[in-house]
């Protein structure tokens, strides 16, 4: 029942009047996008409740997604796209004389995570359903999504973005699903009958979770999954304890802000509060659908559900869990156990010590008590079963509770079936190394998935130009199978299809131009070679080792100014975390070299260095189809995976990289020939941690081109960082370069040079550009789920309904 242009353009019509009282030719963009909204949701509305009284049918056995963050970014166009009514929608309104993109681009970016963490989860969510996949995300409806980044004098501003302002017309609030969530107070044990013991809470808090759904739709499939969100309220019985302002606005804040630090934690109450308060609304409302819907024994609820623990942050499922099953449903330890075991299952995004989640035994103890003892006594256990099994030292290292902490991973690993890494290379690190005891213990439980992106937004919806020249060279099969973009390679040696790609390259490579113009004044030529990187600001994955190459060459240009070169433009997006002091002092740093780069006439425009406000997915979109390099440059074995790698090459830009997350993947798919490694590799890291022998300053004192661009730092060479400079220069000399940028600094140079000679011959260039594009296929999250489903959540795909007919 897709619309054709001819309804979709009355009903358009009808619900502008109904809305607003208004005609088309006087509506504002806003209210076009309201008003568009409301139909797109009216379309899948009744798919959606298909879908939900399927599984409850053929009694499904569901996956639920635990995330502490998403990262959807904008809606409309993937919703259209998947609803098979992008090409039609944007037709009827040119023919109306209104610019779909436009409209689109009201829609605030709804950033409910940090970075790569939350958009895989997002990714994910449109998988699981274009995949006929019965699964549903579980996570928080945060009032406040992360941080808008602003430049002030080069510095970091974060600005509270407001995203609900104004209404977020693809969520439906369900009061009538809310439930209660306590924490706090203290609890004890008491005798109910012989033998039997029941919590009983004193002076506990009382929190009502609120849950908004947003309708996940599956591509051309009419699945459409739910993601649940959690909003904290006064529950009503509770009304008269919060008679001030002020307390309300305590409880209230719970769920107002994002913590917007994607790896260290900050031992804040609120965000522990925030983990239980999602994890039980979430495990309340699956099981009471359960026994609601499906109407089978408690007994069997592992054979219906399988819940996901993306990061530890969830990792409260596990007790929660086993609490709801005893306390509640009146089985055994034992019994729930094997119950919990069986359902629940880990992925682990990191391998920086500093990451692993810990809580104080103390914090946890006034937070959520109950949890605390159940803990306890998985831990007690935990050692009872396997102390015979192996030696006192590696069981004390893995305990739950050790030196008065509670370590989340080690909950989750436990706690659960399956624990999996996000790229080979990664997965097998733990396995050797950071997880090492756990493997000895549990080897059957570890296991691959490398992570993958949602390709139809990253390729269809974003690349349009590219896309075309797609359809017009290997059919349209690819838009649903990404695999066969693998037809590309039989054009490689097609100078037809090579100019077409490097049109459409040129073609976003000027939009972006634009865009760079309007939003920073920059003027930058679409004959450059764009040079992006574009991810979270963090020490380990290196942009200031960008920032050494680009010093190097600007010094290189004003010594030698005569040398032919070709133009670059080196494009930056990302955030800092707020409290992350190093990461904004390298942000100034960029922003002064860009200064002082930009508007040196001796430079003409060899050299350009754009740093884009407000990294975030929209401007993601508008970035990636127009990257010539895509700069994927973590130290080796610091980057578990790495998405926007994946989502650059598949947008045709070539790979820049060390030996680091699923690079490793993105090397074999394309071969060496077709992406730019350099560096150490993690063997030769590690030897680096064992030997202890590494001298940045020996590097320093002995390469002169190193010394040179530091001493750029601390010379006045880039105004204006007297203090960063310094700070940058001691964080490489003084504390011997944590991440051995000035090791790896001579082969990225060298790679640096590889590139600027391969991009000199545009048909080898753009020979690799399309082998890349071919080879993405294997990245796309729709076969990542599907392995996890199979292998992990054992959920099989929906039959539907014209399965059933044919
Ligand atoms: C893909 C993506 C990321 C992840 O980038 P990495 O380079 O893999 O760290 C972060 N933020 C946004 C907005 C993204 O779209």
């Amino acid at each position: 029942m897709t619309l054709d242009k001819k309804t979709f353009k009355k009903e358009l019509r009808q619900r502008l009047s109904e809305n607003y009282a208004m005609e088309i030719e006087d509506a504002s963009e806003q209210e076009l996008f309201y008003t568009l909204g409301t139909l797109i949701k009216a379309q899948y509305a009744e798919a959606w409740g298909n879908t939900w009284r399927r599984y409850i049918s053929k009694q499904q056995k569901q996956v639920y997604y635990f995330s502490i963050e998403f990262l959807p970014g904008r809606m409309l166009k993937s919703n259209l796209l998947n609803l098979g009514m992008l090409a039609m929608v944007r037709e009827a309104l040119a023919e109306l004389n209104i610019d779909l993109d436009k409209i689109a681009d009201v829609e605030k970016d709804m950033a409910l995570g940090n970075g790569g963490l939350g958009r895989l989860a997002s990714c994910f969510m449109d998988s699981i359903a274009s995949c006929n996949l019965p699964g549903n995300g579980n996570g928080i409806r945060y009032d406040y999504g992360l941080f808008k980044q602003r430049f002030v004098d080069g510095y970091q501003v974060e600005l509270p973005d407001e995203w609900l302002k104004g209404g977020n017309i693809w969520e439906i609030r369900r009061e009538s699903k809310a439930v209660d969530v306590r924490v706090g107070g203290h609890v004890y044990l008491a005798e109910v009958s012989k033998g039997h013991f029941k919590p009983v809470y004193e002076n506990a808090r009382v929190l009502r979770a609120v849950p908004y759904d947003t309708g996940m739709v599956g591509y051309d499939n009419d699945v459409v999954n739910t993601l649940r969100l959690w909003s904290v309220e006064i529950p009503a019985s509770e009304e008269d304890k919060y008679q001030s302002i002020h307390g309300r606005r305590e409880l209230e804040d719970l769920t107002a802000v994002l913590y917007p630090d994607d790896s260290n934690e900050q031992g804040r109450l609120t965000r522990l509060t925030q983990e239980y308060f999602f994890v039980s609304a979430g495990i309340q409302s699956i099981i009471r659908h359960y026994k609601k819907q499906y109407k089978k024994p408690i007994a069997q609820l592992s054979e219906y559900v399988s819940i996901h623990i993306n990061d530890t942050h969830p990792a409260l499922c596990v007790p929660e869990m086993m609490r709801i099953l005893m306390d509640e449903e009146d089985l055994s330890w034992e019994q729930a156990w094997d119950i919990t075991v069986k359902i629940m299952s880990y992925t682990n995004h990191t391998i920086m010590a500093e990451a692993l989640e810990k809580w104080s035994i103390d914090l946890m103890k006034r937070t959520v008590p109950r949890m605390y003892q159940i803990i306890e006594e998985i831990d007690r256990r935990y050692v009872e079963t396997i102390k015979a099994l192996h030696p006192y030292e590696l069981v004390e290292r893995t305990r739950i509770i050790r030196e008065g902490q509670v370590h989340m991973a080690h909950l989750s690993i436990i706690g659960s079936h399956s624990t999996n890494g996000v790229a080979k290379l990664h997965s097998d690190l733990l396995k050797a190394v950071v997880l090492h005891d756990f493997y000895v213990i549990y080897p059957d439980r570890f296991n691959n998935k490398t992570n993958g992106v949602a390709q139809r937004r990253w390729s269809q919806i974003v690349n349009r130009p590219m896309s075309k020249v797609l359809d017009e060279t290997i059919g349209k099969t690819w838009r649903k199978n990404p695999d066969d973009l693998k037809l590309l390679m039989n054009y490689q040696a097609d100078d037809k299809v090579l100019t077409k790609l490097a049109e459409a390259k040129k073609a976003n490579k000027q939009a972006l131009a634009d865009y760079v113009l309007s939003a920073t004044g920059i003027a930058i030529s679409s004959e450059a070679i764009f040079d992006v990187q574009i991810k979270r600001l963090h020490a380990y994955k290196r942009q200031l080792l960008n920032l050494l190459h680009i010093i190097k060459l600007y010094q290189d240009i004003k010594e030698n100014p005569q040398i032919e070169r070709q133009k670059r433009v080196f494009i930056f997006g990302a955030k800092a975390a707020p409290s992350y002091h190093y990461a904004k002092v390298i942000i100034k740093c960029i922003n002064e070299a860009a200064h002082l780069i930009n508007n040196d006439p001796a430079i003409h425009d060899q050299l350009k260095i754009v740093f884009l406000e407000n990294y975030n997915v929209t401007l993601a979109e508008k970035i990636i189809p127009a990257a010539d390099v895509s700069e994927q440059i973590s130290l080796a074995s610091k980057e578990a995976s790495g998405t926007s790698n994946m989502k650059l090459m598949l947008n045709g830009a070539i790979t820049l990289a060390t030996l680091d997350g699923a690079n490793v993947e993105i090397r074999d798919a394309v071969g060496d020939e077709n992406i730019y490694i350099f560096g150490l590799t993690e063997q030769e890291v590690y030897q680096y941690y064992q030997n202890q022998d590494y001298s940045a300053r020996q590097l320093y004192e002995e390469n002169p081109i190193i010394h040179r661009v530091l001493n750029a730092f601390i010379d006045g060479t880039i105004p204006n960082i007297e203090y960063e400079g310094r700070e940058i220069f001691d964080s490489l000399i003084q504390y011997n370069d944590e991440y051995f940028l000035l090791r790896d600094f001579d082969s990225y140079v060298e790679a640096q040079q590889q590139i600027d000679h391969a991009y000199a011959d545009q048909s080898f260039w753009q020979k690799m550009s399309l082998i890349n594009i071919a080879n993405a296929g294997r990245f796309s999250s729709d076969e990542t789920v599907r392995r996890y489903a199979e292998d992990i959540w054992k959920v099989d795909p929906i039959r539907l309904p014209v399965d059933e007919e044919g």
